[in-house]
C-alpha cells in the first residue's frame, strides 16, 4: 500500500486507525465503538464474515480481526485531523435529529407530501461532510477491489472536491457561497435504530447513485437526468428526487419504516443473488 495519503496524494500517511464510514454516525447500527456487531458479505469471493468489537458482549470465539469499516496508514495526519473537525460538527447533531424524527421534530411536507425535517446545520458543512463519507466509501470499495460506483473521472473530481472542501476552517467555509454541485438528497426513517441498514454503495449504478451511510440514505447526482425506471429499480420513490429536498437547503426526507425495508431489502436480494451466481 503507498505509504502516500489517499487524499491529499502529497504528505506521507500516519499510522492510525481510519474508519471509512464514520464510527459515529454506523454507532446507531452497529451499536457503541468497540461494542459493535458488523456482517460483512463479499458477494465477489462468497464470504459472509462477522466483525465483534473488542467489547461486544458474548460467547463466541473471540477471534482478533481488523474492523470491516477500518483501515490504518491510509490518510496523512492533517487530512485525518480534517475529516474529524466536520465529523464533529455534524454528526451528535444529525444522529440526534434522526433518532429523535416522529417524536421532538417538527416535520414539514413537500409539495409531493414527501416529509422531511430541517437540519440545524450550515449546508456546506453537512455536504462536505457528507461527500468526505461517500468518497471513503468509494475508496474503500477500490481498497477492497469491488464495483467503485464512479468512474477514473468522477472519483477524482470528488476528491478535489473533498480535498479542497475540508481544509477550509468551519468558520470560513460558512462564509462561502452554498454548494450546489453535486447535488445531494439524504432520507432517513423512523426508528432507524432498529431498521436495516448498510455501510456502502447500492450495487446497481442508478442517477443519482445511492449510498448506504448507517442511518441516512444518500443519492448522490452525476447529472439531471433521472435513470429511466429509478424508482422501480431502488424502489425509492421519485417524489423524493425534488430540488425542493436536496442537502444545500439543510433537509433530510423522512420515509415510511415499510419503505425504508423494502429499499433495503432490494439491496439485500441483488447481493444474494450475486452471491448464488
Ligand atoms: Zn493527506
Amino acid at each position: 500500500m503507498s505509504v502516500i495519503c489517499l487524499l491529499c496524494k502529497e504528505r506521507e500517511v500516519y499510522y492510525i486507525k481510519s474508519h471509512l464510514t464514520p464510527a459515529g454516525i454506523t454507532e446507531n447500527i452497529y451499536g457503541k465503538r468497540n461494542e459493535e456487531l458488523i456482517y460483512t458479505i463479499d458477494a465477489q469471493n462468497k464470504n459472509v464474515d462477522k466483525y465483534f468489537g473488542r467489547d461486544y458482549p458474548q460467547n463466541e470465539t473471540i477471534e482478533i480481526k481488523d474492523a470491516p469499516n477500518a483501515r490504518k496508514g491510509i490518510f496523512c495526519k492533517k487530512c485525518e485531523t480534517d475529516f474529524g473537525t466536520y465529523e464533529d460538527a455534524v454528526q451528535n447533531k444529525l444522529n440526534g435529529l434522526i433518532n429523535g424524527i416522529g417524536n421532538s421534530t417538527i416535520g414539514y411536507k413537500t409539495k409531493l407530501e414527501v416529509k422531511y425535517s430541517c437540519i440545524d446545520i450550515h449546508p456546506n458543512i453537512l455536504i462536505t461532510f457528507l461527500l468526505s463519507v461517500l468518497w471513503r466509501q468509494c475508496t474503500e470499495q477500490v481498497l477492497d477491489n469491488k464495483d467503485n460506483p464512479l468512474n477514473l473521472e468522477q472519483f477524482e473530481k470528488l476528491r478535489n472536491l473533498v480535498l479542497e472542501n475540508i481544509s477550509i476552517s468551519l468558520k470560513d467555509i460558512v462564509q462561502k457561497e452554498v454548494i450546489e454541485k453535486p447535488k445531494i438528497t439524504i432520507f432517513s426513517t423512523y426508528k432507524s435504530r432498529i431498521e436495516p441498514s448498510y455501510a456502502n454503495p447500492h450495487p446497481k449504478n442508478t442517477n443519482p447513485l445511492i449510498f448506504f451511510i448507517g442511518p441516512i440514505v444518500l443519492l448522490y447526482w452525476l447529472n439531471d437526468k433521472i435513470t429511466d425506471e429509478f424508482a422501480k429499480i431502488t424502489l425509492i420513490n421519485q417524489n423524493i428526487l425534488v430540488d425542493e429536498l436536496t442537502l444545500d437547503k439543510s433537509k433530510i426526507g423522512i420515509i415510511n419504516q415499510g419503505d425504508w425495508r423494502k429499499i433495503h431489502n432490494v439491496v439485500a436480494k441483488i447481493l444474494v443473488k450475486h452471491f448464488l451466481e
